[in-house]
């Protein structure tokens, strides 16, 4: 459902991204991984088209990331995107806020779209706060909206980039849990994240990326067999 081949990027002098590839399967679930700075949120951002890349070729969900005739308004219906910060629109309620996207990108009658926003609500286990505004509930329960949010919109594919980074233990924990459902219902999912325990749990693939590059990738077991010294490195700092 995925294909990444030798993508490179450059921010002005700095190379960002060195020769990237992977695949990402149907139903898998992939995590990437590695320091600050070592690519992963500008990989995650190519595949949505969030930024562009210098060279090589991406195909998302049978669209052509990289290639000139994109429709990006279908890559962006069939990919969703969740980051750390939540940003939902405080004035509209958990309801409104899901409902937004399904009723004017594609264009879903009011019913149908508060159907949807409720079954979303569901999956993440926040059926009783769809009336409640944001501001009303915490940093997880936000974050979890979030994520309904991006489901409601029934993508093929989802992204998350360090979704829990910002909350505190137990309600990562929320978070995560709902994750993991997602993945259990068949999702795919490329997912950047610092929850090593979460990576070797859920995660089919994992990917250590370093200085831009690949570095390492295989099943979760490479967590504990690394190849270089830098996974090791990586792993043995406790993250
Ligand atoms: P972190 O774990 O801190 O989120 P990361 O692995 O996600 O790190 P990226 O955000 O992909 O790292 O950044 C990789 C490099 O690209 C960094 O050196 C960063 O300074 C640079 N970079 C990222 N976005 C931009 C931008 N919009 N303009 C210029 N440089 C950027
Ligand atoms: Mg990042």
């Amino acid at each position: 459902i995925v294909e990444i081949q030798n993508i490179s990027k450059c921010f002005g002098s700095n190379r960002v991204l060195e020769d990237v590839s992977f695949t990402v399967k149907k139903g898998s679930v992939v995590a990437i991984i590695g320091q600050s700075g070592s690519g992963k949120s500008t990989a995650l951002r190519c595949i949505d088209r969030l930024e562009t890349v210098d060279s090589g070729h991406i195909r998302v969900c049978g669209h052509e990331v990289t290639g000139a005739s994109l429709d990006l308004h279908q890559l962006r219906r069939d990919v969703g995107i969740v980051f750390q910060s939540y940003n939902l629109f405080p004035h509209l309620t958990v309801q409104e806020n899901i409902m937004l996207a399904p009723r004017l990108v594609q264009k879903v009658n009011k019913a149908t779209a508060r159907e949807r926003a409720l079954a979303v609500l569901a999956q993440v286990g926040l059926s009783e706060k769809a009336d409640m505004y944001p501001s009303q509930l915490s940093g997880g329960q936000q974050q979890r909206v979030a994520i309904a949010r991006s489901l409601a919109m029934q993508p093929q594919l989802m992204l998350f980039d360090e979704v829990t980074s910002a909350l505190d233990p137990q309600l990562t924990g929320e978070v995560l849990r709902v994750m993991e459902k997602l993945a259990a219902d068949g999702m795919t999912m490329i997912l950047v994240t610092h929850e090593m325990a979460f990576a070797r749990k859920v995660a089919d693939e994992v990917i250590f990326m370093h200085k831009g590059r690949v570095w390492e990738q295989g099943p979760p077991s490479i967590l504990d067999t690394p190849a270089t010294t830098e996974l090791r490195d990586f792993v043995g700092n406790g993250l």
